[in-house]
């Protein structure tokens, strides 16, 4: 299994089919004996890294959210060697898996999700594992297994030092990020990162340090006009047009700007209507994306589009609502710059990578607006470089993969010596 890269990387490239089978037994991995610098030296003598053999193994797997069966099965298996793991249900939708090492001073939750979007058209390489140069490509290889494998495997690294050389670490890999997070949602209703003093996800970040991000809901709008001939539209009340009349005028609203987050934004998703025949029509409906910022709650971004719907003279009766969905909705977050942690962590970056981290917000959202709300704690997302994200030939930097472990290894270490 562990044969080295050229030789995983042929027979990666022979497969056309994804392996979802885990082999039955032992563990198919043998990390037992890892090198201190998180390699190790396989059965022919070439040094492998285990974070790129990690990379190589998830993105193998498929894992669909709502399918995340096998690959929460293998992350478990893995992690066992090392530290106590539990398996957490989260009811119709999978598994997440948690692991725990016990230190001392500060616990540090590390955050991943195991899902990926689906396999869309275009992929000219195999989405299934493809190295190039320094890229490796794959379904869901920067969003988020590389950071994945980075998280996992500096937790083996972490998992080999004494209790007094590391702090207390939960590592946590999750289900349904990209449908409605039900596994970190899980994650915070079962109170188990309650003791948490940092999170730290590993959302690809292109290396930069993301200490916070916008919110976001979904509204839907029904438009109840008139009926009558459409031959004659004055007169009955068109609810297409009406309602077309408030989406076109949606950026209008003012916008709540923050000093971090930026302004928010309105996207129209969806909208139906549809005549009884030759008919003026008298119902439509539209799904409308609404980015938010702090402050921007949805009893103020009611009143405000009730405002726009009065100043456009709207004849349509217009009834707006929250769209419902089954787990809360995603607020906005900001962490504070002069944190300990978030000063640890540049310095870290800086003494790896011998220049400044750079600091973003997030325009979406993600888990990390669960973690940074609901449970309440300063949460750091960084991650790996990659790009197409969601799209073909998804692809994250080796390279990057590497440094990024090395650097959340040296956070870790870092937070017991202060
Ligand atoms: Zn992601």
């Amino acid at each position: 299994m562990w044969a080295g890269s050229s030789a995983w990387e042929s027979a990666a490239l022979a497969r056309q089919r994804p392996r979802v089978q885990i082999p039955p037994g032992p563990p198919v991995h043998s990390f037992s004996n890892p090198n201190g610098d998180g390699t190790k030296v396989n059965k022919l003598g070439a040094v492998v890294f285990v974070e790129v053999e990690l990379l190589k193994e998830l993105v193998s797997i498929p894992s669909h959210f709502g399918k995340e069966k096998k690959i929460s099965e293998f992350i478990a298996s893995f992690l066992e060697s090392y530290a106590k793991v539990e398996i957490q249900e989260v009811e119709g939708f999978g598994n997440n898996v948690i692991a725990y090492l016990k230190g001392v001073k500060d616990t540090v939750v590390l955050n991943g999700h195991m899902d990926t979007v689906g396999l869309g058209n275009g992929w000219t390489k195999n989405p299934w594992g493809q190295v190039e140069g320094d890229r490796f490509y794959g379904l869901g290889s920067a969003d988020m297994k590389g950071g994945l494998a980075a998280l996992m495997s500096a937790f083996v690294g972490i998992a080999k030092l004494s209790r007094r050389e590391r702090p207390n670490v939960i590592f946590t890999a999750v289900v349904d990020e990209e449908g409605y997070s039900r596994g970190a949602w899980e994650l915070i209703r079962s109170k188990k990162l309650d003791k948490a003093d940092v999170v730290l996800v590993g959302e690809p970040t292109n290396e930069k340090l993301m200490l916070g991000a916008r919110g976001r809901f979904v509204i839907q709008i029904e438009a109840f006009g008139r009926k009558a001939h459409a031959a004659r539209p004055e007169q009955g009340i068109n609810a297409i047009e009406e309602l077309s009349k408030l989406l076109a005028n949606l950026g209008k609203i003012r916008k709540k700007k923050h000093r971090k987050l930026g302004a928010g934004s309105f996207c129209t998703l969806e909208i139906y209507g549809k005549a009884d025949g030759l008919s003026v029509p008298e119902y439509a409906k539209a799904i409308v994306d609404k980015h938010t910022v702090i402050g921007e709650d949805w009893e103020f971004v009611k009143r405000a589009i009730e405002k726009l719907v009065q100043k456009l003279d709207i004849k349509a009766q217009l009834k707006i609502e929250k769209f419902k969905r089954p787990t809360p909705e995603m607020l906005p977050y900001r962490v504070r710059e002069n944190l300990k942690v978030v000063k640890m962590f540049k310095r870290v970056f800086k003494r790896r990578t011998g220049r400044e981290v750079e600091i973003t917000h997030g325009k979406s959202v993600g888990d990390f607006n669960y973690f940074g709300t609901y449970l309440g704690k300063p949460t750091l997302v960084f991650g790996p470089i990659g790009g197409n994200w969601h799209s073909a030939d998804e692809w994250v930097s080796i390279s990057s993969v590497k440094r990024v472990k090395g650097i959340y290894v040296e956070f870790l270490k870092a937070l017991v010596w202060t």
